[in-house]
């Protein structure tokens, strides 16, 4: 077992390592905190996971922020909130030039990189969000978004989730058409969240490769969000990548059976979050980590090292090889291990990479040159397709 890290603890090599390599997360939440017209992504906050100045001491340098609202809320409204954060991810690149700027392509994350500057990127987190509408896919690819996650945790009009009863056996037609459509805009297809049967007819039918954009290893911890080692392996096969989710109820098998022991935990801790936040989602994220730990620090919960992320990189890597494997943290959207605070304790998984014994390049493409590739393929496909990415 690795020990934890503060940031001094990390070697002179690893950091050299780290800061000079293209860092990017898949998976990022902070898109609910933007919606407070207060909060200011270019101060330090000593609550959540991430803002410039934390990005910058972890040398995080390109995020997809998540468009995400409940699948729960459908119709024109859906379509409309999405909007609204959207232009409140845009709003931010616009206020903070100087150190971020908008990338829709695998070129201008490098440029961003080369410049200095933090890239921002956009994903839909679940296909409600169109309203069963191929034209609001292509506007939301005219404004920017680069991948969508087809469902979230309860199935859409056209596809399952894995955390919903199957509707469809997985995609239905007009789902198909909608991933052929995504390959044509150059959308990666984000598989994270969807059913096992809605994965494979996926694969099946996309033209470019594709991404689970802030998924784990289902044979490390027994989550239906998770992948299986076959779902890893197919997935690897057509050229995708899994970005592994730092979420600690995707990392730690202890952590899911405890809770499962104790149904009546996960009522109280949802209860003492709505009498704190309402229906505020960025508040209830920010109170859920702290009710949780306090039950950890009660021994009623047990705790769960950031080093799992590592154990669960390592196995995804020994199924699908590195090129295949990257990191979608699911930051300030879920609920973080010990050591892995916020955005600042990226370079730990470097030094933890370097000391299993992985090749410096093999780490690069982990920490972002696999995504990157990722989304090459899907603008060559989109050219390809006669679509204009
Ligand atoms: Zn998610």
């Amino acid at each position: 077992m690795l020990a934890v890290k503060t940031a001094d603890e990390i070697s002179p090599k690893a950091r050299e390592l780290h800061f000079r390599s293209i860092v990017v997360d898949t998976h990022d939440d902070t898109t609910q905190r933007l919606l407070d017209p207060k909060f200011d992504l270019g101060v330090r906050h000593n609550d959540g996971n991430i803002d410039i100045p934390r990005m910058r001491e972890g040398g995080l340098d390109a995020l997809f922020f998540s468009i995400w609202i409940p699948g729960t809320i459908t119709g024109p409204g859906a379509v409309q909130k999405a909007l609204e954060q959207i232009d409140a991810v845009r709003r931010q690149v616009a206020d903070h030039p100087r150190d971020l700027v908008l990338a829709t392509t695998a070129a201008d994350v490098r440029a961003a990189f080369a410049a200095h500057k933090i890239a921002a990127l956009l994903g839909v987190e679940g296909g409600h969000m169109i309203n069963s509408d191929l034209g609001v896919l292509r506007k939301f690819a005219a404004v920017g978004v680069r991948y969508m996650t087809l469902t979230h945790s309860v199935n859409v009009a056209w596809a399952d989730s894995s955390t919903d009863t199957s509707a469809h056996n997985g995609l239905t037609d007009f789902g198909k058409q909608v991933v052929r459509e995504m390959n044509r805009l150059g959308m990666m297809v984000d598989i994270s969240h969807v059913a096992d049967k809605t994965f494979f007819d996926v694969l099946a039918t996309s033209e470019a490769p594709v991404i689970a954009s802030h998924s784990s290893c289902r044979a490390l911890c027994n989550a239906p969000r998770n992948m299986t080692d076959q779902m890893i392996k197919d997935l690897a096969a057509e050229g995708g990548v899994i970005q592994i989710n730092y979420h600690i109820g995707f990392l730690s098998q202890e952590f899911r059976d405890a809770e499962k022991a104790n149904p009546q935990i996960e009522k109280e801790i949802d209860a003492e979050v709505k009498k704190r936040c309402g229906e505020v989602e960025a508040c209830q994220l920010l109170e859920k980590e702290k009710v949780l730990r306090g039950l950890v620090a009660q021994g009623k919960l047990p705790r769960v090292n950031w080093t799992r992320i590592i154990d669960h990189i390592d196995h995804a890597v020994k199924i699908a090889g590195a090129e295949h494997v990257g990191l979608g943290s699911d930051f300030d959207g879920a609920n973080m291990p010990y050591g892995m605070d916020d955005a600042s304790h990226l370079p730990q998984i470097t030094n933890a990479l370097l000391e299993k014994g992985y090749s410096e390049s093999d780490i690069q493409k982990i920490l972002g040159g696999n995504i990157l590739r990722v989304m090459e393929q899907a603008e060559a496909a989109a050219k390809r397709l006669g679509g204009h990415p």
